[in-house]
């Protein structure tokens, strides 16, 4: 195939325009550049954005899940559409680049095309999916979760501190709850859905690589640890007849990352929250309860890691005089990219610049959309790793880069029968 007709080269200077537009659409009360979802300063941000998708000759549309769309006609409209999106909701105290970029590119990818006066087989959607970041409401990937039919009535009842309802808040967003289940998307209904985002990790900027096609987003495995001891008065208990229970979580928790290290190669692991009791400087720690989490692409090493772990942190428990339990609290699946989009994937970043291939260790609305379509991701460097923060940083040249990717991955994909694809 020839390469240079599977080319848009995008502008770094317009990309960096729009990110910078967009990232003026903050909460100014907040640190970094806070845009919370179902805010003014959220609207404000989608206000522009859907003048932005006009402009680029897109029709634009809000969805019963309240995401913003941008339709740019196939000549096949037998065909499902081709997805690109993400989000431009931030974390609070977050960055200007995480989840605005995809969205950003893809509006820039269908400028492109309008004025290079192409026309696509399939339907492009540009999706800016509300509310991915963690909510107000207790979950994330609120939107693309929508869509895809796995935003059940209880989540739909969470409330947040206001005693606002999720669904009223999505409907005021102009989402409409009532038509979730019927407009729901189904398997086969998108052709294949893109996403570029930042790596948020620092294996890009490590290697010296511009772009990495992504390999899969690791699932995550959530357990919940207590560790019961026999609390007691700190000057008259002998050494040698304690139960300290937080004595035992320093040991059990080390012992937790020497099995994280020993599979470091494939997954990584987390003791994030702890709570001791009483918590009180003269008295020997009667209880104490963490919750850890395990992430990897591969299931069987995130099940193994952890049931060898349990067995030792059983061991030292039972030396210690101590009571232990482990409960699971969550376990979700990784996602992995298939093969065949894979290949597309890696074909499109070498038109583009240096690539290398990496794991996501962070969700994305990709995950919810890998339950209905087959699914690619394009990663671009971040500066020293960071993300979530006000110095999250991504260079414009490499936007550019993952953009011109992104656009090279549809017009390799768009004259391809996409129908027996997999996904999921
Ligand atoms: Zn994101």
């Amino acid at each position: 195939m020839e390469s240079s007709i599977h080319q848009l080269v995008p502008s770094a200077a317009r990309l960096q325009a729009s990110i910078e537009q967009l990232s003026s659409y903050r909460d100014i009360t907040k640190p970094g550049w806070t845009r919370r979802p179902f805010t003014s300063h959220y609207d404000d941000g989608r206000r522009w954005l859907s003048e932005l998708m006009l402009e680029a000759g897109l029709a634009v549309s809000i969805d019963a899940a309240s995401n913003l769309i941008g339709t740019l006609p196939g000549s096949d409209l037998t065909l499902p559409p081709i997805m690109i999106g993400s989000h431009t909701d931030t974390v609070t105290g977050g960055g200007r680049f995480d989840g605005t970029i995809g969205v950003l590119a893809g509006i820039e990818i269908a400028r492109l095309l309008q004025e290079s006066g192409r026309r696509l087989r399939h339907t492009l959607q540009i999706v800016d999916f509300t509310a991915e970041e963690p909510s107000e409401f207790g979950i994330s990937t609120v939107g693309s979760r929508g869509m895809v039919g796995n935003l059940p009535e209880a989540m739909l009842e969470l409330q947040d501190d206001s005693g606002l309802k999720l669904g009223d808040a999505i409907n005021r967003q102009g989402g409409d709850v009532d038509q979730l289940a019927l407009l729901a998307r189904k398997p086969g209904d998108v052709a294949l859905y893109l996403e570029l985002h930042i790596e948020q990790g620092p294996f890009l900027e490590q290697s010296g690589h511009r772009l990495g096609a992504v390999l899969g987003i690791a699932g995550i495995q959530r357990y919940r640890v207590t560790i019961i001891g026999a609390p007691n008065h700190a000057g008259t208990t002998p050494m040698t007849l304690r139960s300290d229970a937080l004595a035992g979580f320093c040991e059990i928790g080390l012992a937790f990352e020497r099995h994280c290290l020993s599979n470091a190669k494939e997954a990584v692991g987390t003791i994030g929250k702890v709570t001791n009791e009483p918590n009180a400087s003269n008295v020997v720690p009667g209880l104490v309860r963490f919750d850890l989490e395990i992430r990897s692409l591969d299931r069987s090493i995130s099940d193994a890691l952890y049931a060898a772990f349990a067995a030792e942190a059983s061991e030292i428990a039972y030396r210690r005089g101590l009571r232990l339990t482990l409960e699971p609290l969550s376990k979700s699946d990784s996602v992995i990219v298939k093969e065949q989009v894979l290949k597309l994937m890696l074909q499109a970043c070498a038109s583009a610049a240096p690539a290398i291939t990496l794991a996501s260790g962070a969700g994305h609305d990709a995950n919810q959309l890998a339950a209905i379509a087959p699914i690619g991701m394009i990663f671009v460097p971040s500066k020293g790793g960071r993300s979530h923060c006000p110095e999250e940083w991504t260079d414009y040249k490499d936007v550019a880069a993952g953009t011109q990717a992104l656009a090279a991955a549809l017009l390799l994909a768009d004259p391809a029968d996409l129908s027996g694809w997999q996904y999921g």
